[in-house]
């Protein structure tokens, strides 16, 4: 993940007290080994209403594990990162700000994107999908006071049952493991199946790997999501041994 500047002293400080520097976990709950890979043309980058919310159980950094372009920068009332500016006007990406359609007029409104690959709709741009990451009301604080985001398409995510799982996440505490999830339905949206089947898994296991070590209860190793990553892996071993290596 390229982090804002202002990000890297937490991310060294969050990197000790005994948590594999890989997965973030305490190192008997490592995940490191599970791990998928995948190539994925689409961006995300990560607006956090808080950047010490990039905390280790922040799924924003399974977004990063998945996606090799992820970015990450803090947002602040008064001030924007120049860095954050110069992605959105970087003309290799066309970025869509991920929101609920029901906060804007409806022309900025797309439910669909063109797939990656077929170029003439979207000028050869690569999607870059702008996630406000934070609570429901700081995403909402971010939608409002950042004047840079308000030329930008506004990507409403759409099946219903994604979008109700998403809404009755998005006011809780748990907004966080939300994240990751709206990067896959992205993906997938984007016609990148795999990498939003890999990156869905992947926060399956994370999770279930997270919530054992906090809890202390037994872990499942086994889980539907354990084989599905084992079966992505076996397949990505296939791909290796005719093809270049994989991009990490
Ligand atoms: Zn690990």
């Amino acid at each position: 993940m390229r982090l804002a500047a202002s990000a890297k002293p937490f991310v060294a400080r969050g990197s000790g007290g005994g948590r594999c520097e890989g997965c973030r976990l305490v190192a008997s709950h490592c995940v490191c080994a599970l791990r998928p890979q995948a190539h994925t043309r689409s961006g995300v980058c990560l607006i956090m209403g808080d950047i010490e919310a990039l905390k280790p159980s922040n799924t924003g950094w399974l977004v990063a594990d998945i996606v090799a372009d992820t970015y990450a920068f803090g947002w602040s009332r008064t001030a924007v990162d120049p860095g954050l500016l110069a992605l959105l006007a970087d003309p290799q990406w066309q970025p869509y700000l991920v929101f609920p359609g029901e906060f804007v007029s409806p022309e900025r409104v797309v439910t669909d994107i063109p797939h990656t690959g077929s170029t003439p709709e979207a000028h050869g741009r690569k999607p870059l999908f702008v996630l406000l990451d934070g609570t429901w009301s700081e995403a909402r604080k971010m939608f409002r006071k950042s004047p840079y985001l308000d030329a930008l398409p506004v990507l409403s995510l759409q099946p219903e049952d994604v979008v109700s799982h998403y809404r009755l996440r998005r006011s809780s505490r748990e907004t966080h493991f939300c994240t990751s999830e709206v990067a896959a339905l992205c993906l997938a949206l984007a016609g990148e199946v795999q990498a939003a089947h890999a990156l869905a898994n992947w926060l399956d296991v994370f999770t279930t790997h997270y919530l054992s070590a906090k809890r202390g209860t037994p872990l499942d190793r086994t889980s539907a999501a354990h084989r599905e990553l084992d079966a992505l892996r076996e397949v990505n071993c296939q791909d290796a041994e005719q093809g270049p290596a994989h991009r990490l």
